[in-house]
């Protein structure tokens, strides 16, 4: 029986991608693993009825799984900023990353528009990237008018399933556009010139960029934590999982417990006095979220 990823859901049926080109499928709505719809990403085999239609038969187990926008398999999530309009955030990015972490997506960090910034702002950014690297973390500082950091860029994509996220404005269409010429999603100087507000599309797809996959709708939207318990939390710092041994109690949440491992760090200047608050902030508003019935 084929074998495919499917890299597009629309209107009933999914676009399965095989070395033999791509099949246009209907789910069967019973499928071996029963109980489950198929989703973008998913790897299935399939019948073919004729030609290059079928009727997918079994959806192979998920690495993970994302709502908004619905995919599975995604092996890296783009955080986008910019560096400057909007105004580059710490607490945004944090935000970001412990959503993707709290799914299990190895997030990578890019920071754009930086041929809109002077050398201060420059040095200012480069301080972040050495505290974000020394965490363990991938950023790059770019600018996507610039041909040869696109390029450099490009090479991020292969081989990866790939979701990007970032708030609105920071340049995240603009980036698939210059990255997949024949994509063309709209920018905000489309969306202005048209009198519109910006477009949202109703189904998903992945596009085929430098041989890897990519979204074509941004991920990570809800940005709550309603999906996070206090104890996991911390899970999602780097450089806290690699100290919370060393705390003296175990389920240690890094707040007012004494002989804290992260505590200590955070007054010795290992961990940055941001990272370290924006933690404590997080886990105050889960804290204070109502208990889920
Ligand atoms: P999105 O909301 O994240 O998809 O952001 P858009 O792609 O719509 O970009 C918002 C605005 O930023 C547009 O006017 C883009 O032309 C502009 N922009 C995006 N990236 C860059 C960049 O690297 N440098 C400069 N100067 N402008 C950029
Ligand atoms: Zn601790």
């Amino acid at each position: 029986m084929p074998e495919g990823r499917i890299i597009k859901a629309l209107s009933g049926f999914y676009y399965v991608q095989t070395p033999q080109g791509l099949y246009q499928c209907r789910g069967r709505g019973v499928f071996r693993n029963r109980n489950i719809t198929p989703l973008v990403g998913d790897f299935v085999t399939f019948d073919v009825r004729e030609g290059k239609e079928g009727y997918i038969t079994e959806i192979m187990d998920r690495t993970n799984e994302l709502i908004r926008p619905p995919i599975a398999n995604i092996t890296q999530a783009i955080i986008v900023s910019s560096a400057v309009m909007p105004d580059f955030s710490t607490i945004l990015l944090d935000r970001f990353l412990v959503l993707i972490e709290s799914k299990g997506i190895t997030p990578i960090i890019f920071i754009t528009k930086t041929d809109l910034i002077n050398d201060e702002q420059m040095k200012s950014l480069i301080k972040y990237k050495k505290e974000y690297e020394q965490i363990g973390y991938r950023i790059e500082l770019f600018s996507s008018k610039d041909p040869e950091d696109i390029d450099y860029i490009k090479g991020f994509l292969k081989d990866h399933v790939t979701v990007i996220a970032g708030q609105s404005g920071v340049g995240k269409s603009s980036l698939i556009n210059t990255l997949s010429p024949d994509t063309q999603l709209k920018t905000a100087d489309i969306s202005k010139s048209l009198g519109r507000g910006k477009h949202t599309t109703r189904h998903v797809e992945l596009i085929e960029i430098n041989g890897g996959l990519v979204a074509d709708t941004p991920g990570f939207s809800a940005l709550d934590f309603d999906e996070i318990d206090a104890e996991e939390l911390s899970n999602c710092f780097p450089e806290m999982v690699e100290r919370m041994n060393e705390c003296k109690f175990r389920g240690c949440l890094h707040a007012k417990e004494p002989k804290c491992a992260v505590k200590s760090a955070v007054e010795n200047e290992e961990i940055p006095s941001y990272r370290y608050s924006h933690y404590i902030s997080f886990l105050e508003e889960i804290q204070s979220r109502k208990p889920r019935y």
